[in-house]
């Protein structure tokens, strides 16, 4: 395992069709969150409308919601995954939605949290407080109620 550095990149929409790499320090994580070494994202029809004309207002922005990476560290309260199954350092994962908890979805239908009517998309929030909450960067924070899978229960998911 390599060790977590201290800073790192962060590609920044700044303006259209403008992108930043900026260089910053790692963030903390508490106990209810998790740090993932980014190894890869796809970039999507979103990032692309985003990146030429930020129709949602949302720059600047780390953008980047399709990736997938290994777990560094582990926030104690985080024991597992979405679907049930136990997550440690050094696990693949990818992303789901953060889902809002409190829409008739969340409520009554956890197995289709994806129609979340308020659900934030790690890579899709906007300023720079969510710097590290995208997947164009080296590492990505997952908040507290982030939705992640860790990559062996993905037939679990199939099951649904
Ligand atoms: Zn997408
Ligand atoms: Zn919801």
């Amino acid at each position: 395992m390599s060790e977590i550095k201290a800073t790192a990149k962060v590609a920044v929409l700044t303006g259209e069709k403008k992108i930043e790499v900026r260089k910053l320090p790692v963030p903390e994580i508490n106990d209810d969150e998790v740090l993932v070494k980014v190894e890869g994202c796809g970039i999507c029809g979103t990032d692309v409308h985003e990146y030429k004309g930020d129709p949602f207002g949302y720059i600047p922005i780390q953008l980047g919601h399709e990736g997938t990476g290994t777990i560094v560290k582990l926030g104690k309260n985080v024991t597992a995954d979405y679907s049930g199954k136990p997550l440690n350092v050094g696990d693949k994962i990818v992303t789901g939605l953060k889902p809002c908890g409190v829409c008739d979805t969340c409520k009554k239908d956890p197995e289709h949290i994806h129609l979340c009517d308020g659900g934030e998309i790690f890579g899709l929030l906007p300023g720079e407080e969510h710097f590290f909450n995208g997947w164009f960067g080296e590492y990505i924070k997952i908040n507290a109620g982030g939705v992640i899978f860790n990559f062996q229960a993905l037939g679990q998911i199939h099951r649904l």
